[in-house]
């Protein structure tokens, strides 16, 4: 792919970056392995966590700089944008100040002779290949936890941001960081499996498609390097029948519309009981109906583009497919008059289970909406999904909703609120949303060896248990 940044606002190709040469990758991996050899050598990671503080600071005061070249190159809401960056300050801020407690060793009750642990060391270069829809946030989860390990990271970023990706491995070299820690190549995709080949690289991180994802495990599997997964998702909101339906109209827009409806957690799928389905749709419809498209740039505009022609063309497709295969639009799908790549707000019903938009994650501001009269039919419906990342319910009682929420098959529910992405709180799903976690004590031990060590001061072959060790 050619990495260009396109205004999605006023369709301007803004600039073009040429891909990385074979040098510039042989030269990005022997520094970054020479970075983690020193590293693994000297215990430096309380000077790594400083740097990691310096960088969160960087972060906030290039907030207004990052969040314009993030608004230029995928088009989001100038606001939403100075909220992502101020979310990778506070994920390089928690990891700086838990990260050495994270990495501490565990030990181990057992019975074999002496003192045994677990310790936890870097393995080495992490690849990790990201998408457009966060442009700095999907790359701080990989980053801020791999920096305080000791693992130095490759990045390949979506071929549609690479301002954004340039701006956040600036920002970062700004604060201290050494060269080597985060190294940005404009790659095409053999090349990332190239990368993902050499021996120097011990883990693949991907945020995506489950077709690049696909892709890029392959790669890892073939080469036996460990890796995770985070996909996309179709993720339900769930109105129970005693839901507080003016909490719920306040939350559902939010969660279909934020970052113009790419987020892989956004709610794609409202499923709602039946005493509240036409209320819920007329809400939404009026939710939907109150935005205001225009310069992302912009205070008062309140729905942003599409990221990209093609994203919109793509949506517009699966709309038409949904429709001609006996979905309704009960609002919206019409063209929106601005020359940015805008799609109206769109909700759509009567979706049965043989329409393709039902297991089709529609990627923009689509919402499908079905009506259930039970709960267990919500839950049901709601795992009839290949996908399994996050979701929502609303429920007139929390501890209810939450027994809810254990039945529903993904990685992560909310209940009575809008899903949040916080560094405590693990990322990642199940079934086709992908596998690992990110962020959290979870998302730092993904590329860690957590190597066994035993220590007794002499062999003890008394208290030998079982046959385990042989004793001729
Ligand atoms: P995508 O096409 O899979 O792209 C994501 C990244 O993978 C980009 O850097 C892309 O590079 C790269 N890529 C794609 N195919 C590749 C291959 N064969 N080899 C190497 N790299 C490859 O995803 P997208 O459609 O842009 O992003 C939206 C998807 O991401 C949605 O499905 C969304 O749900 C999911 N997502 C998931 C999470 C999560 O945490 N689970 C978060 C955000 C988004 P190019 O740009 O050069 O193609």
């Amino acid at each position: 792919m050619a990495y260009q940044t396109v205004n999605p606002y006023t369709n301007e190709v803004v600039k073009t970056y040429p891909n990385a040469t074979t040098d510039q990758i042989n030269a990005a991996l022997a520094v970054s392995d020479n970075l983690y050899h020193e590293w693994r050598k000297n215990d430096e990671m309380e000077k790594r966590a400083k740097i990691l503080l310096n960088i969160a600071d960087e972060f906030r005061q290039r907030k207004n700089q990052l969040a314009r070249i993030a608004v230029t190159d995928m088009g989001k809401l100038y606001k939403e944008a100075q909220g992502e960056v101020e979310l990778c300050a506070m994920i390089a801020e928690y990891f700086a100040k838990h990260g050495a407690e994270m990495l501490k060793p565990t030990p181990i009750q057992t019975i074999a002779t002496g003192e045994a642990e677990v310790q936890k060391h870097a393995t080495g270069i992490i690849m990790a290949v990201e998408p457009w829809n966060f442009p700095y946030y999907q790359i701080m989860r990989v980053f801020a936890p791999n920096f305080m390990v000791g693992n130095p990271m490759i990045l390949k970023d979506a071929s549609n941001t690479p301002g954004s990706a340039e701006a956040f491995v600036n920002a970062v070299q700004e604060a201290g960081a050494p060269i080597g820690s985060l190294t940005n190549l404009f790659l095409g995709y053999d090349q990332v499996s190239e990368i993902i080949a050499d021996p120097r690289v011990q883990g693949v991180a991907l945020t995506g498609s489950e077709r690049g994802g696909r892709s890029v495990a392959v790669a890892a599997a073939e080469h036996l390097k460990k890796n995770t997964m985070e996909l996309g998702g179709m993720d339900a909101f769930i109105v129970l029948e005693d839901a507080d339906i003016d909490e719920v109209a306040e939350i559902a827009w939010r969660t279909r519309l934020y970052n113009a409806g790419q987020v892989c957690t956004s709610s794609k799928r409202f499923i709602v009981a039946a005493n509240l389905y036409d209320e819920f749709l007329s809400r939404l419809k009026a939710k939907f109906a109150a935005v205001v498209p225009g310069d992302p740039m912009k205070t008062s505009t309140t729905l942003a583009p599409m990221n990209s022609k093609k994203a919109k063309e793509k949506l517009q497709a699966q709309v038409n497919e949904a429709i001609a295969n006996g979905a309704k639009v009960y609002y919206g799908n019409e063209p929106i008059d601005l020359p940015g790549q805008f799609f109206m707000p769109t909700i759509l019903t009567d979706i049965d289970k043989n329409n393709p938009a039902f297991r089709t994650e529609m990627f923009g501001p689509v919402a499908q909406v079905y009506k259930v009269n039970s709960e267990s039919e919500a839950i049901d419906l709601a795992n009839d999904s290949q996908f399994g990342l996050g979701g929502i319910v609303f429920a007139g009682d929390a501890d209810h909703g939450a027994e809810v929420a254990s039945q529903i098959e993904t990685g992560m529910v909310f209940v009575n609120n809008f899903m949040a992405s916080l560094p405590e709180l693990p990322f990642g799903g199940v079934k086709k949303s992908g596998y690992g976690r990110e962020m959290s004590e979870l998302g730092m031990m993904a590329f860690v060896n957590e190597q066994l060590i035993v220590k007794a001061d002499h062999p003890d072959l008394s208290n030998v248990a079982g046959g385990l060790v042989a004793t001729d």
